[in-house]
């Protein structure tokens, strides 16, 4: 640390104001840890739903239908009233060991000593960037958080006419988010030959009268200044010019993982987060992580239920009732598995996480087998599709002693 630079201490420090990290805060304060400090970026704090207007968010939390800006702001309230200081402008830029974090903040640089931090940075959409799309670089192609924004914090339309890629349950949103303002969508293109949200959900587009054109790939966006087209390869081999002002990227969610990234933390190959245990510990048992960050994408209600199981853990730790990281299993998922999230098991009887969530890559029926060292502990008849949730309770598992894999798949 320089002279110039500020130090604070905290019990707990929590990176992102999002429905985990603030649920977690709460649950902090309410088992007597202080000071707890929240860490936001934004000129805000509520994390996504600031950005969306439409409901259901907080039936669990609150017993009420609320929009996401208003189950922001009651998050927001609830933590605030539990005595946490929210630091606002605020962007963490670096995890050091121990719970050191280095901060860059409206004053200058800033240093927080927490004894336990954290992370709850949550899951962004693939930019066009990473998705390897050939053709021009005009204005007008943006992802559904930036279309929320556009909307519902500017007030400003992107575009007319898009056309929407993907058919994701956010992509369905973009189209509502879409027809409210007066935003008519060309056509929804899905890569695979099934939607990815749920029947009859998946009917949504053309039940506005908005074609969905299954098995349809993205070849090029066109336009000098502004989008003019896409070139889009039909189901049928055909390749067709569409006409459009914008292309809206939806889906494809990906962890906010770049602090972890560049940090000395363990990162989780499948999921693209941090590698946890069952008490959402990461490789330095300083550090915890909890909600999107974990494994794209889950609601904001599963978040913050999470953040706040998660925050009732870190209380534990700070007394020293959580078991040693040491004697652990690690669990290695089969393809078409994807990610599996916790990525190992401590020993012991202790409550964490309820469940092993896990992801597919691909449609796949089968039974869901876990098994060490071939005997099988635990299995079940599934039907799984992309982007689902599929569980496995933890109290179901029961662990022998003398292995140190867990191997899981589906056959
Ligand atoms: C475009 C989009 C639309 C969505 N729509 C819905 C929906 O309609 N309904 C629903 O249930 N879920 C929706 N989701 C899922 C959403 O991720 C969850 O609802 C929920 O917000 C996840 O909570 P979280 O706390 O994990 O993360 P987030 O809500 O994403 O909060 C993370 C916070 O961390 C902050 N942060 C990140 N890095 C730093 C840093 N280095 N320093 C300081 N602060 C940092 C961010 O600014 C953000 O405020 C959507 C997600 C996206 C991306």
């Amino acid at each position: 640390m320089n002279s110039t630079e500020t130090l604070r201490q905290a019990e707990a420090a929590i990176i992102g104001s999002g429905p985990a990290g603030l649920a977690a805060a709460i649950e902090l304060r309410r088992q007597g840890v202080g000071p707890v400090i929240v860490i936001e970026r934004e000129n805000e704090a509520g994390g996504i739903p600031r950005h969306c207007a439409h409901p259901p968010f907080g039936m669990r939390e609150y017993q009420r239908i609320l929009s996401g800006p208003a189950y922001a702001r009651r998050n927001v309230a609830a933590a605030l009233k539990a005595g946490v200081v929210i630091l606002l402008r605020h962007s963490v830029v670096s995890l050091e060991p121990g719970g050191l974090l280095r901060l860059a903040s409206p004053e200058g640089p800033l240093t927080i000593q927490a004894q336990q931090v954290l992370i709850a940075t949550g899951a962004r959409e693939t930019p066009r960037s990473a998705r390897l799309l050939s053709g021009d670089r005009p204005v007008g192609v943006i992802n559904t958080g930036a279309l929320q924004n556009f909307l519902y914090v500017q007030r400003l339309k992107p575009f007319e006419r898009p056309l929407i890629i993907g058919t994701e349950l956010v992509s369905l949103s973009a189209v509502l988010s879409c027809r409210r303002a007066g935003i008519r969508p060309v056509a929804v293109l899905e890569a695979n030959s099934r939607a990815t949200a749920r029947w009859p959900l998946s009917l949504f587009p053309r039940l506005l009268g908005i074609p969905l054109h299954l098995g349809a790939q993205l070849l090029a966006i066109n336009g000098t200044g502004r989008v003019e087209s896409a070139t889009v390869r039909m189901a049928d081999g055909e390749v067709r010019e569409m006409p459009c002002d914008g292309v809206l990227l939806t889906g494809q969610f990906t962890p906010e993982s770049s602090l972890v990234r560049l940090s000395h933390l363990q990162l989780d190959s499948g999921s693209g987060g941090p590698r946890i245990d069952q008490f959402g510990r990461c490789s330095d048992p300083a550090y915890f992580a909890a909600g999107n960050l974990l494994r794209p994408i889950e609601t904001a209600g599963w978040s913050y239920r999470e953040g706040r199981r998660i925050g009732a853990l870190m209380a534990l730790a700070l007394r020293g009732q959580l078991p040693d990281a040491h004697d652990a299993l690690s669990l290695k998922y089969a393809a078409p598995i994807k990610l599996g999230v916790p990525a190992q098991l401590v020993r012991g009887e202790l409550p964490g996480l309820a469940h092993l969530q896990l992801r597919v890559s691909r449609a796949v029926s089968g039974t869901l087998r876990v098994s060490a060292q071939g005997k099988e502990l635990w299995s079940r008849p599934v039907s799984a599709l992309p982007e689902r949730r599929l569980l496995i309770p933890l109290k179901e598992l029961q662990l022998p002693a003398h292995i140190d894999q867990l191997d899981i798949c589906i056959d």
